[in-house]
C-alpha cells in the first residue's frame, strides 16, 4: 500500500448511488428511489418543460482544494439561473458525476450534503444521473428541469427597439471574487473581499423575480459569461443593438472598495463572468412595476441602457462618449 491507503476508498458506483444519491431523491416519486433505468416527471397542465445543462471542470470552475458542498451548490445554482433567467420554476435536476482518482468518500458526502442544502432551499429533488469513473480531472454536469406557462418562456431573441435594458444585483462581484481567490490583489480589506469570495461561490439564482417577469419583460438572459458578452448574445438574437451608459451599471460596495469606480473599473466588471444575474429588456411603460417587482423579491433591478437599432453592444459615459474595451467576457474556445 503506498499513498492510496490514506484515502478511505469509494465504495462501488452503486453503492455510492445508494447511500449518497438516493436520500437526495426520495421526494420524487418518478424517481422511484434511483433504482430504475429512468425516472418520470408529470408535467403540470398548461406549462413546458424547460431543460438546460451546464458542466464544472476540476482546475477550470473549481478547484480540488475547493470545499465539495460549495462546488456541488454552485453546480446546482449556475443551472438554476439559467431557469431563473427564462422565467422558470424549477422542478428538479439531473446529476451526471466522473469522479477522478482523488476522490475519497468523505468528498462525496461532503458533496450530497452541499445538494442536500440547497434542495431544501429551492425545494427541488434529484430525478436521476450517472455516476462513471474520470482517470484524469473531476468533472460534473448538473441537468435542471423547470416548468414555465406554455409558449411564455422569455427569450433572448425578443428584444424590442426601445426597450429599456435592465440587470439585476450588482455586477463584477463573481470575477472580483474570483480575482481575489487567485491572490491577485493583496492586503484586501477583509469584508469586502470575503462578500466578493462569496458571490463567487454562491451565486444567488434570482428564482422568484424571474418568474415574475413573465408577461412583463421582453428578452431575458443569464449573465454568466460578462455583461457585455452576454448582452451581445441578446443584441445578436434580437438583431438589434444594446446601448449601455457605463455609469449606471451596478456595482457593489464591496467591488468598489477593491477596484475602485473609475471606467477602467466599471468596463473590468462589466466583462468578468460568474455574476449569475438576470439581464433583460423591458418596454417603458413596465417601469413601475419592474421597480415594484424588484422591491418585493428584496433586489435591484437597475436600467442602464437602451435597444436601439443596430447591432452589438456599445457602452458609452454619461457624454455620450464611446468606451472601448477590448474583450467582453470569458470564452471557453
Ligand atoms: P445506467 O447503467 O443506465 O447508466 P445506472 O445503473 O448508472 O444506469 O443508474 C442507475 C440509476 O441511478 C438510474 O436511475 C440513474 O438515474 C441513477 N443515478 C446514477 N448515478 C447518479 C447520480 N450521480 N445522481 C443521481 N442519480 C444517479
Ligand atoms: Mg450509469
Amino acid at each position: 500500500m503506498t499513498g492510496a491507503s490514506k484515502r478511505r476508498k469509494l465504495s462501488g458506483e452503486f453503492a455510492l448511488i445508494e447511500r449518497y444519491f438516493a436520500p437526495l431523491a426520495k421526494d420524487a416519486k418518478g424517481a422511484v428511489g434511483l433504482k430504475d433505468d429512468a425516472a418520470t416527471l408529470s408535467i403540470p397542465k398548461g406549462q413546458e418543460l424547460v431543460v438546460t445543462a451546464d458542466t464544472l471542470i476540476e482546475g477550470v470552475h473549481f478547484f480540488k482544494s475547493d470545499s465539495a458542498d460549495l462546488v456541488a451548490r454552485k453546480a446546482l445554482r449556475v443551472n438554476l439561473s439559467d431557469l431563473a433567467a427564462k422565467g422558470a420554476r424549477p422542478a428538479g435536476y439531473l446529476l451526471a458525476i466522473s469522479l477522478s482518482p482523488w476522490v475519497d468518500e468523505k468528498w462525496v458526502a461532503r458533496f450530497a450534503k452541499g445538494l442536500a442544502a440547497d434542495q431544501r432551499i429551492f425545494a427541488i429533488p434529484l430525478l436521476g444521473g450517472d455516476t462513471t469513473a474520470a482517470p484524469d480531472r473531476l468533472s460534473l454536469t448538473i441537468t435542471a428541469l423547470g416548468y414555465v406557462p406554455s409558449g411564455k418562456i422569455l427569450r433572448r431573441g425578443s428584444a424590442r427597439i426601445g426597450d429599456d435594458v435592465f440587470v439585476t444585483g450588482t455586477i463584477g462581484d463573481g470575477g472580483a471574487g474570483l480575482a481575489a481567490l487567485k491572490g491577485g490583489s493583496k492586503n484586501l480589506p477583509e469584508k469586502a473581499k470575503a462578500y466578493l469570495i462569496s458571490r463567487y461561490r454562491l451565486p444567488e439564482p434570482r428564482l422568484f423575480f424571474g418568474q415574475k417577469l413573465i408577461g412583463i419583460a421582453h428578452a431575458s438572459l443569464d449573465i454568466s459569461d460578462g455583461l457585455i458578452a452576454d448582452l451581445g448574445h441578446i443584441a445578436d438574437a434580437s438583431a438589434v443593438r444594446i446601448s449601455i451608459d457605463a455609469g449606471k451599471i451596478p456595482l457593489s460596495a464591496g467591488l468598489r472598495e477593491i477596484w475602485g469606480g473609475s471606467t477602467k473599473a466599471i468596463l473590468r466588471a462589466a466583462s468578468s463572468g460568474d455574476d449569475y444575474e438576470i439581464a433583460f429588456t423591458a418596454p417603458a411603460s413596465a417601469r413601475a412595476k419592474i421597480r415594484a417587482l424588484a422591491k418585493s423579491s428584496g433586489l435591484k433591478a437597475t436600467p442602464i441602457g437602451r435597444v436601439e437599432r443596430g447591432q452589438g453592444v456599445v457602452v458609452h459615459d454619461a457624454n455620450g462618449r464611446i468606451l472601448p474595451f477590448s474583450s467582453g467576457g470569458y470564452r471557453h474556445f
